[in-house]
């Protein structure tokens, strides 16, 4: 009874600038839950593919005195921050609430819009900054002597398989370790820090931004060839009731999913074309297999521990969790293979059934 497949949505971003120079055409178009996708070489071909909920972030939109973009009047399509927070991050909150674990990560090729939808830039407040501010409303609403909550916030990224915390300036030469522990897999020494307000979340939020782009300037690379994690550890201690819930929520921005030319000139280039292959095949092989489980398919053996990533992802994918996955694509027909790339790699997860339970404990 507990079953319930994962949600899946996908997000199509306004023409960046690039774009709007090559007079690129848009060859993405959606209708309810169904997106298509047109060859640019044969307009009479084209591709559909359904999902959970289908975002047209494309055009239609204005910008508002504070540099809002929203949604241009009464016939507007356009999907803005706060639609696809209601749609997605309500019912993540709606889970752990309850005392559900939530994973949500964001798929898609460099500049299709992850990080526009994950963390939002500016004024423009991603589903990180709306589930978590949502979340400290709910704890000011009901806290009481008999119910307290605490949040603890840590942040990471992994990099070339390296596990490195967003919240500290020094990098660790090798990275932290990654130890497997009797629920499952944690990142040693990883900072916790508790949170007691939105502000305090979203400044340590920020700091892991910066910090994040700075380690990569440093090493020559974009933060594009990394995952980024955010873990939120939520701990609801009822008295009157007698028991303690506690949720993990994880949000993962994850490393662009475009082909990685490995033809690199240097072998810092090489290893990390190679660590980004090797977790989203890894991550896709995952899901692969859990779909397969999910439609009755004997399987033999799920792959968590081939990567980082899926190692430290495995309760989110597997388990004990509601998982949503967003895939950001652009609308430029020039990025047409790796868009339909990205949504077939969606598509995979549409029938996983994650089988989550509430985590309650007695108190005494
Ligand atoms: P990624 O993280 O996938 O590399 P970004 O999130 O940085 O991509 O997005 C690239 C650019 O497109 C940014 O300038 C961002 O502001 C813009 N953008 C992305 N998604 C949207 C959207 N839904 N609406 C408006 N602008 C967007
Ligand atoms: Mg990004």
């Amino acid at each position: 009874p507990n079953a319930d497949s994962i949600k899946v949505a996908v997000r199509v971003r306004p023409f960046n600038q690039r774009e709007k120079v090559l007079q690129c055409k848009c060859i993405v178009s959606m209708l309810g839950s169904s997106t298509q996708v047109t060859d640019p070489k044969n307009l009479n071909s084209r591709k559909s593919f359904h999902f959970d909920h289908c975002y047209w972030s494309h055009d239609e939109y204005t910008e508002n005195e504070q540099g809002v973009h929203i949604s241009d009047g009464h016939h507007s399509r356009y999907a803005d921050q706060a639609k696809v927070f209601n749609d997605l991050g309500r019912n993540i909150l709606e889970n752990v609430w309850r005392g559900f674990n939530a994973t949500l990560f964001a798929y898609g090729q460099t500049g299709s819009g992850k990080s526009y939808t994950m963390t939002g830039y500016g004024q423009n407040k991603g589903l990180v900054s709306m589930i978590c501010e949502e979340l400290f409303r709910g704890i000011r609403e009901k806290q009481s002597p008999e119910r307290q909550f605490h949040v603890y916030f840590s942040m990471f990224e992994i990099y070339n398989e390296q596990v490195q915390d967003l919240l500290s300036k020094v990098r660790k030469p090798g990275g932290l370790r990654v130890r497997e522990g009797r629920k499952g897999f944690y990142v040693e020494c990883l900072k916790a820090v508790s949170c007691d307000s939105y502000e305090k979340l979203e400044a340590l939020l920020r700091e892991g931004i910066r910090n994040r782009s700075t380690a990569s300037t440093n090493m020559n690379a974009t933060s594009s060839r990394s995952h980024m994690v955010i873990n939120l550890r939520f701990k609801q201690v009822l008295t009157k009731e007698h028991c303690l819930k506690q949720s993990e929520i994880d949000l993962v921005d994850l490393a662009g999913s475009e082909k990685q030319r490995s033809s690199g000139s240097t072998s810092d280039r090489f290893n990390e074309a190679r660590a980004i292959n090797l977790s989203l095949t890894t991550l896709g092989n995952v899901i692969s297999a859990l779909s397969d489980k999910a439609v009755g398919k004997k399987i033999h053996h799920i792959s968590y521990r081939n990567s980082t990533l899926t190692r430290l992802l495995r309760t989110a994918l597997g388990g004990n969790s509601k998982t949503v996955m967003i895939a950001t694509v652009s609308p430029a027909h020039i990025n047409y293979e790796e868009t339909l790339s990205a949504l077939r790699y969606a598509e995979r997860y549409i029938v996983i059934m994650n089988r989550a339970v509430i985590n309650v404990s007695a108190t005494e």
